[in-house]
């Protein structure tokens, strides 16, 4: 009989999985995908590792977590420095010195706050996003920078999302384009799948299969990192999520962007971004890979991306959360097992203090 199931093979899972094996435990990791790795998964095309679930950039100010995860790969010293093209016009992010002056020719840090002071009204208590994006960085920063790329994010318009989704926007008063203020940030030199084959190394696993089609599986207790409300049978309803579609190309140029990331700000475009892989790892290949990435609803069957915390998926979730806590022999966690965003990061913290407590 196994110590431990573990249903999902992503960061929380091998996370966990590798703790239990490294003190004795017997583990048996499954996952409904024919791969490891969650999210992280990368495939290789054209000798290019590519973010298949999208692009990921590890980043934390955490030094047990960097770490923790050097042990399992060589990190390069990629940072990410987005740009936004409006209407061909290309913008530093996140909002810093070079933003402004392209903005509005500014090139004092006073002469910046003075431009965004004066447009951001007297709004006292922002009724909407629109209202809220204004209030914090003003009317031009929101109309280039926040407004289409926003809404398609949600599918709604600004003017119809609550003010809450934007509680501060990252405005920087140096030239500095790097996007993250941590400690610590890299992408693993050859991909991620190497940190998975590691971590899982002293485990069994069993991929393309389904916890709910396996149920009968027997192990002392069971690591859910699925999602919560699928667990219970959705007896209170589905929870929420924001799910996304990817376009991926091959082309026969070396360099399509000059960027890992170029986020797509207007709204006549219906992509949020292009990633081109190959930046990730500074890529000297012959051709290039790019993928669009298109955000959408989520419906049964799709990936479930973003959880939608709002007041109504908030509550459903303390519903499921409150089950949770009477299934003795079940541990919840990671991002669809809490129904949270997590980074990379996060994840792995909450992994390693899981194991902590448990083992
Ligand atoms: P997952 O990686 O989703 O793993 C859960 C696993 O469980 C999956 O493999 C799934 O197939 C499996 N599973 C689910 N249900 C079942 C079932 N019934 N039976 C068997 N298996 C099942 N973080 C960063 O730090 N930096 C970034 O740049 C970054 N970029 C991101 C970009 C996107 C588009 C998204 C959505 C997330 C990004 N993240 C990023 C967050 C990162 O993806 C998560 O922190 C991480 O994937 C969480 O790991 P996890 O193990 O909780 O979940």
């Amino acid at each position: 009989m196994y110590d431990y199931l573990v249903v999902g093979a992503g960061l929380f899972g091998a996370v966990f999985a590798r703790e239990a094996a490294r003190v004795g435990k017997k583990c048996l990791v499954i996952d409904k995908r024919a791969h490891a790795g969650g999210n992280l998964y990368c495939e290789s095309a054209e000798g290019i590792n590519i973010h298949k679930y999208g692009a990921h950039i590890f980043h934390t100010s955490d030094s047990e977590v960097w770490d923790y995860i050097n042990q399992f790969a060589e990190f390069n010293r990629y940072t990410n420095a987005p740009v936004a093209n409006f209407k061909g016009e290309i913008y530093n992010l996140p909002f810093n010195m070079n933003t402004f002056y392209k903005l509005w020719g500014t090139a004092s840090p006073d002469e910046a706050k003075r431009m965004i002071d004066s447009q951001r009204g007297s709004i006292s208590e922002p009724k909407n996003l629109e209202e809220q994006a204004i209030s914090l960085v003003g009317a031009d920063i929101y109309e280039k920078l926040i407004k289409g790329y926003t809404e398609k994010q949600w599918g709604r318009r600004c003017e119809e999302l609550p003010a809450f989704i934007i509680k501060r926007l990252p405005v920087r008063f140096t030239y500095d384009n790097n996007y993250f203020n941590d400690r610590y940030q890299g992408v693993p030199i050859g991909g991620y799948n190497q940190i998975f084959d590691r971590l899982l190394g002293d485990c069994d696993v069993a991929l393309e299969t389904d916890y709910f089609t396996h149920r009968g599986m027997k192990a002392k207790k069971t690591v859910y990192t699925g999602m919560i409300d699928e667990f219970f049978g959705c007896e209170f309803g589905p929870l929420e999520y924001r799910s996304l579609s990817f376009e991926t190309e091959t082309l026969d140029t070396q360099n399509f962007q000059g960027n890992a990331v170029v986020n797509y700000t207007s709204g006549d475009v219906p992509f949020t971004r292009i990633i081109e892989h190959k930046h990730f790892e500074f890529g000297d290949q012959p051709k290039t890979v790019i993928t669009r990435e298109y955000p959408k609803a989520w419906q049964k069957g799709d990936e479930p991306y973003y959880p939608v915390n709002d007041k109504a998926n908030t509550e459903r979730y303390l519903k499921y959360q409150a089950l949770a806590k009477n299934e003795r022999n079940v541990i919840f966690g990671g991002r669809l097992g809490s129904y949270r965003y997590y980074d990379m990061w996060r994840v792995i913290r909450e992994a390693l203090d899981m194991a902590r407590r448990e083992l």
